[in-house]
């Protein structure tokens, strides 16, 4: 399936708080090919079905990032995995939740804080978990 390709490598990696705090925020070879896989098999095919703007709050993390935002040590941001991504308000979150949730092919799929951003990792089409959990 060739599908457009919606989203920069900047915005799988670009954070605010890393540019505040002067952190180099540089995924490796294979972290890339993570964010590569999470942007072809979830973003993209997401953002097609959507129609609309798709804005990731916070994509790849380094360890020393992802302390600084206060993620969890076994974030799967920091190996390239995850994403935190927005529409415009919180009935466009629900909308990209349960588009993901149709595609089927995510490893966890988390409605953060009644839909203010969407959380969904991706490992692969084998070892996906299919988890859906919902942050209060
Ligand atoms: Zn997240």
């Amino acid at each position: 399936m060739d599908m457009h390709n919606y989203f920069t490598n900047n915005e799988l990696t670009e954070s605010g708080t890393a540019k505040r705090l002067g952190i180099k925020n540089e995924p490796t070879k294979e972290q890339w090919t993570n964010l590569f896989a999470i942007r072809d098999n979830i973003l993209n095919p997401l953002r097609e079905k959507f129609g609309k703007p798709i804005r990731i709050t916070s994509g790849f993390r380094t360890p020393e990032l992802n302390k600084a935002v206060g993620g969890k040590q076994t974030s799967q941001h920091t190996k390239g995995e995850a994403v935190d991504i927005k529409g415009k308000n919180r009935q466009e979150n629900e909308i990209i939740f349960n588009i993901i949730k149709q595609l089927g092919c995510y490893d966890q799929l988390l409605n953060e804080h009644d839909y203010s951003w969407i959380h969904v990792s991706y490992v692969d089409k084998k070892n996906n978990r299919k988890q859906i959990l919902t942050i209060k």
